[in-house]
């Protein structure tokens, strides 16, 4: 390539259309298997929107080090990057609100990009679905270009993104020239530094495909100072006369020509060139014999211009040039190089000086011809596989479409004729697959048949084994524990002798960077004094934190005395939890310690430097929500004026901090009255992350690994799809709100057995009208029903209300 031309450099370079295979995209961290690296391509057509590359962000110590890596597989001139966000549909909300880029050519230096004022960050996407393309200027020359989110830790970003560029042909992958001096003309100061070459990139401005004006006093980048174009010498500062300049290339090269872009203002002292003076290196050592070159003086023009060396078709992996001043002045805008593959040059022999012989010729087109006839086979083999893939991909999508479909209609039919006669027995005498296997909590269900459906699920229990599978939820529903650890099966799948792994205590670096708030609490200064509850991981009890309120933040404002200790809730980690609990555990302490709204419950302090791992929560004197409404005696809930009047608070305060959540694009994904936790003047807040920390990791066999769901509060979509988004919480809002009306006399749909509500999930895919909705309660306003509730079990996730509409819905009082 003889020079780049901006203007037409900009041909998108494989994530889009597939040219980059999903080997050459790889990245720091993915949240799930669904969200790695290789879905990271930019989707023009947009599609469902589903499928980016989302890093791990909240569980990382440090989100600013995540990044998505592209190898172009050569040195690509990159002149723009789109990003894109996720969408799924309507579901999701996840994009980067700002980035940067880190390039680098050989794998192992990187270099961060920066604009030409020095700034690095640039500002992506503003949602979910809209393209944004930024032009990089000055452009780069790179082989691995990552692109970083910068976040600040509590939000999950998701990026789809392209490179537009085009090959970078002249090989250079680096340039030494003398420093640029400064002119001082008319009293202005004129600065001719290399200004976009920070040293480590080792290319700037002579490359990056901005030719100077004529007059080296402006630029076309507008704001930049004068001289900006150019970079220059000063006759009187290099005594020997010439500026010296040194070119590395990628490989041996065959160079032709090379062309320099001159500024010739001779009537203010700048001319261009008046001999150039060409070194040459292969090897370790620079050829004795150069090449000379004199362009014809001008002394008419004042035009910048290229001027075209001529290099008689040397061979090197190096060029030194010495460029002789004719004037006081010599300035460059750019430096480009014509070369020729190497091979041609031996194989056609036409160069006296690199001649072989015949036999080494033949030899060498021998291995020629066989690499090329083994590359072509591999190729073949590639795009066969890719192909068969794709069939296959095809082949099954359309098999687990048609089959939902035909098994819904079936049974829906079953459905519709039972449902005159269903009743809350039906439930129990029903053959059901959706086995309880959570004794203690029957929120969670198994929805496993209908799920065994779908392709990956087949290809997990296949991979599992009957027996395996069997014998793993087997292990969940004999030891009586409510295991909530959703790699349970995965761990068994790794070692079939032992469902429980002992793990020593680690001193995890778990709170590096935004969570040094977070700090450890001496657990000796905790005196035990009832048990609360038990959650999935273990018990939860009220304990005296002696010392506690030194741990807490300003704006923690906790009631008591400085010197009496205070009452603190702490949920411990049971002794026998398996590696993958313990992950969930302190991934929910990550989590949490992220989290700050009035409405979310407060985590105060932590005990992880020896086990049992604790976290330490505010008290929610109340206990939860769930059990907090089901002991209301009648005559309590009598008083209807204040019993609506509390609901209201109670409805606004959890959406207050759902709204919260949602402002930082974080799926609960276990809404519910049981997971809400009542404090003093009956304070509701959100509690429970234990769920959202997989996010996205919807991952069928990994449902199928937890085998525990909350169906009655889940969308649709989140059963069948596993999908779960911001829309999938506010249905469950829903659902939690008719809980709370209901004072949570009724588990939701309680008439239907767990095979039903899935049947019924299937009727809301189908849309013909026939799904049931949870019934408006006795006392429930007709608005509150109409207006909210059956606003978020809408069926297309994107009508449904957010937490910020429903906030304001409930607080203006127009329900
Ligand atoms: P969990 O493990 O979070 O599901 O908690 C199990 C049970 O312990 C809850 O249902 C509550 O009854 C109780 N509990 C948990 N956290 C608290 C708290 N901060 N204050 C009071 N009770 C709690």
């Amino acid at each position: 390539m003889l020079l780049v031309f901006v203007e037409l450099c900009r041909y998108p370079l494989g994530m889009t259309g597939g040219q980059i295979q999903d080997e050459d995209i790889s990245a720091s961290s993915q949240w799930s298997e669904s969200t790695a690296a290789r879905f990271g391509r930019l989707d023009l057509d947009n599609g469902d929107g589903d499928g980016a590359w989302c890093p791990d962000i909240m569980s990382g110590p440090d989100g600013l080090k995540e990044y998505l890596q592209v190898d172009l597989r050569s040195l690509h001139f990159i002149t723009l990057v789109g990003t894109q966000g996720r969408h799924a549909d309507g579901m999701g909300n996840e994009f980067a609100q700002r980035y940067r880029i880190k390039y680098s050519r050989d794998g192992s230096n990187w270099v961060g990009w920066q604009d030409r004022k020095g700034r690095q960050v640039i500002e992506g996407n503003k949602n979910a679905y809209d393209v944004v393309l930024k032009d990089l200027e000055p452009p780069i020359i790179a082989r691995f270009v990552r692109f970083m989110p910068v976040t600040d830790h509590s939000m999950i970003v998701c990026m789809r993104v392209e490179l537009y560029g085009c090959e970078w042909l002249d090989g250079l992958i680096s340039y030494s020239i003398p420093d640029g001096h400064q002119m001082i003309y008319r009293g202005l100061d004129v600065y001719f530094n290399d200004s976009v070459n920070d040293g480590a990139s080792g290319l700037g401005q002579l490359t990056d495909g901005t030719w100077g004006l004529d007059d080296f006093l402006h630029s076309h980048i507008y704001g930049m100072w004068p001289g900006y174009d150019y970079v220059g010498w000063n006759n009187k500062s290099l005594p020997k006369g010439y500026a010296e300049m040194i070119f590395e290339f990628d490989h041996v090269r065959n160079f032709t020509s090379m062309k320099v872009h001159c500024n010739n203002m001779f009537s203010r002292g700048v001319r261009m060139f008046r001999q150039a003076t060409c070194y040459f290196r292969s090897g370790s050592d620079w050829e004795a014999d150069p090449v000379t070159f004199r362009p014809t003086v001008d002394r008419v023009s004042q035009g910048a211009r290229f001027i075209t060396v001529s290099l008689g078709d040397r061979t090197a992996s190096a060029i030194k040039c010495r460029f002789h001043f004719s004037d006081l002045w010599m300035l460059f805008s750019e430096v480009a190089f014509q070369s020729g593959k190497m091979v041609s040059t031996l194989l056609l022999g036409d160069d006296p000086t690199h001649k072989v012989d015949e036999s080494n010729t033949r030899i060498l087109i021998g291995c020629l011809v066989a690499i090329i006839a083994i590359l072509m086979t591999i190729i073949v083999i590639i795009l066969w596989r890719q192909v068969w893939q794709k069939m296959l991909e095809k082949a099954s999508r359309r098999l687990l479409d048609d089959e939902l479909t035909a098994r819904l209609a079936v049974q829906t039919q079953a459905f519709s004729s039972n449902h005159s006669s269903l009743s809350s027995e039906s439930g129990s005498t029903s053959n059901s697959t959706y086995e309880r296997i959570f004794p203690l909590c029957s929120d969670y269900q198994e929805p496993s048949r209908l799920i065994r459906k779908l392709p990956e699920f087949a290809q997990s229990t296949e991979h599992l084994g009957p027996s395996t599978s069997c014998r793993a939820l087997a292990t969940s529903v004999s030891d009586g524990a409510p295991h909530y650890a959703e790699a349970d099966i995965i761990s068994l799948q790794e070692s079939s002798d032992s469902s429980t792994y002992s793990i020593a205590a680690v001193n995890m670096n778990l709170f590096a960077g935004t969570d040094s708030s977070m700090r450890e609490f001496p657990r000796e200064k905790l005196t035990f004094k009832e048990k609360l509850g038990e959650g999935q991981f273990g018990e939860v009890h009220l304990c005296e934190a002696e010392g506690m309120q030194d741990f807490l933040d300003e704006d923690l404002s906790l009631e008591g005395n400085r010197d009496s200790p205070l009452l603190v809730a702490v949920k411990t980690l049971r002794e026998d939890a398996n590696k993958n609990a313990r992950n969930d555990f302190l991934k929910e302490i990550r989590i949490m310690s992220r989290l700050r709204d009035p409405n979310i419950v407060h985590l105060l302090a932590v005990c992880v430097d020896t086990d049992p791992l604790c976290m330490i929560t505010e008290y929610m004197e109340n206990g939860d929500l769930n059990q907090f409404l089901c002991n209301l005696k009648l005559n309590e809930a009598a008083d209807e004026d204040r019993k609506d009047q509390e609901e209201n608070e109670g409805e606004s305060m959890i959406s207050s901090g759902m709204k919260y959540l949602s402002s930082l694009n974080f799926v609960h994904r276990d809404l519910a009255t049981r997971n809400c936790l009542v404090g003093k003047n009956y304070t509701i807040k959100i509690a429970d992350f234990g769920m959202s920390r997989n996010l996205y990791r919807g991952d069928y066999y990994r449902i199928q690994g937890r085998a525990v769901l909350p169906i009655r509060w889940m969308s649709w979509e989140s059963i069948l799809l596993g999908k779960f988004t911001m829309a999938s919480d506010v249905w469950a809002f829903g659902v939690t709100l008719w809980e709370i009306v209901t004072l949570c006399k009724k588990q939701p749909y309680s008439q239907l057995s767990d095979e039903q509500v899935i049947e019924n999930t299937g009727e809301f895919f189908r849309d013909q009208g026939k799904q049931v909705y949870l019934p408006k309660p006795l006392c429930c306003p007709d608005s509150v029903y109409n207006d909210l509730m059956l606003s978020c079990w809408r069926r297309n996730a994107k009508q449904r209300p957010s937490f910020q509409e429903i906030h304001t819905q409930i607080n203006q009082g127009t329900l």
